[in-house]
This record gives C-alpha cells, structure tokens and sequence, in this order.
C-alpha cells in the first residue's frame, strides 16, 4: 500500500492511476495473489476513487466521531459517502505531528471496524526508544491499547503496519531480521489477544524506506506479508517495479 501523504494534487493523482489501469497491475497483483492500494490526501480520494479500477483506497485518518465541532477532521460517513472503506489509522506523522496516542487510534478503529471498514494500523518505536532497546515494549503498548476492545469478528478488518519512526523517509531502512522479529512479536501479540486463528490470518505490513529494490527481502520473511510504503509509491514507474519485484 502506497501512503501518499500530503503529496498529488487531483490531477497527479488521477494521472497516477489511469497509468496504473494501462499497465493492468492491478489485475497483474491479484492473479498472483497481491492487492495493491493507495492512501491519498482527501481532496484526492473522491477522485482516486473514481478512477480507482481495483486499486484499494484508503484514507490516511479519520475522525471517531461521526459529525462535530472538530473542524479540519474527516468523519467516516464523510469516506462512506465517496466509497472509500479502507483508512491507515496511526500513522508515525499523525502521532507526532498532532499528539495521536494509542488511546485515541484506539477509539478510530473501533469506530471504522463498526462501520465495516478494514484498517491500517501503525506502530513503531521512535530512534531513542529504539536505541534505548525499548521497540517491543513500544509496540506492546501500541498493540495493546490500539487493540483493546476490538472483537474476534472485527480484527479480520484489521492490518498492522510495524514502522519504526527512524526508517521512515531517512534511507535508513531496518534490517531485514529486525522487521521480522517484531512482526513475529506483533503476531504473538495478536495470539495472546485474539488466538491462533486470527494471528495466522492477520496481514502485517513492514514499512520504511522500502523501494523497489528491497521489498522481495522484507516480503519473503515469514512475518512479513506486505508493505507499506510512502516515497516509492509516489511515481507510477515505481510502483509497478514495487509490485514486479513481489511477485
Ligand atoms: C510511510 O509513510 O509510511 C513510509 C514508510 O514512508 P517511506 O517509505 O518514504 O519511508
């Protein structure tokens, strides 16, 4: 899954994906078991939508209300409305760009799952936790907190995204091993909470600085079922070599 962030205008976008639907990568994915999406900005995603062709839409966030006073938030009928289902939900920028705590993704994704919406959910240790030797409890927190109260029926609609905040946008991308064992944890995680059957149906995304030339690395780990991916999803070309090089 593509994470666009607060790139493409309308225009960008819709040309992304009419050259996307020329190149049949969607169709390519799937025959061989790959689904491909993107996380427009959401002015784009009425549009991207539109002209979405199998591609799967997500929103970058959403609010957990369903209308207010929050002014600048997005609700998740206001998705509905434009027929996006899909929304990334923690994402490293919102947590430190607007304070968004575990408590409150928390309240996001059980709103978005009783609206029938699949998630994405990020976690991932800052350099200093990291450095500190603190990633699992980090992510524990995250899991735990994020997960909470979400039921066996509705964590089907959940992926986990593991980011560590040092890799995204820097180049410096986590070794192959380190994305494995914490998203082997995360899937212990998801065991503890949910069971077995959920933990080995449960897709978890390594995210940061991957690009076409080391997605196959992290996505041949057991643990590993995807990516999510931010500057290299941004060009068509680069997308699809992103694709090429899974299948
Ligand atoms: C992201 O935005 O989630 C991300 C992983 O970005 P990048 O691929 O650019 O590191």
């Amino acid at each position: 899954m593509g994470n666009w962030k607060m790139n493409h205008t309308i225009e960008e976008a819709i040309d992304f994906c009419e050259k996307v639907k020329e190149e049949g990568l969607v169709r390519t994915g799937k025959s061989r078991g790959v689904l491909l999406g993107v996380a427009p900005s959401f002015l784009s995603l009425q549009q991207v939508k539109r002209h979405s062709h199998g591609l799967i839409v997500a929103a970058q966030d959403c609010h957990y209300e369903d209308h207010g006073a929050y002014t600048s938030s997005v609700s998740i009928p206001m998705l509905e409305e434009v027929g996006v289902n899909w929304s990334i939900i923690g994402h490293s920028e919102r947590r430190t760009y607007d304070n968004e705590t575990s408590f409150v993704c928390n309240r996001k994704i059980k709103a978005l799952v009783e609206h029938n919406f699949h998630v994405v959910y990020c976690v991932g240790e800052t350099l200093k936790e990291y450095e500190a030797g603190l990633t699992k409890d980090i992510v524990k927190e995250q899991i735990l907190t994020g997960l909470m109260n979400v039921t066996k029926d509705t964590i089907s609609k959940v992926v986990i995204a593991y980011e560590p905040v040092w890799s995204i946008g820097t180049g410096k991308n986590a070794s192959v091993e380190i994305a494995e064992d914490i998203c082997r944890y995360i899937r212990s995680l998801i065991e503890g909470m949910f069971g077995k059957v959920a933990a080995g149906k449960i897709l978890i995304l390594y995210g940061g600085s991957v690009k076409p030339n080391n997605i196959r690395e992290y996505i041949s780990q057991e643990d590993v079922d995807g990516a999510l991916v931010g500057g290299a999803s941004l060009k068509s070309d680069s997308f699809k070599e992103l694709l090429v090089n899974c299948l």
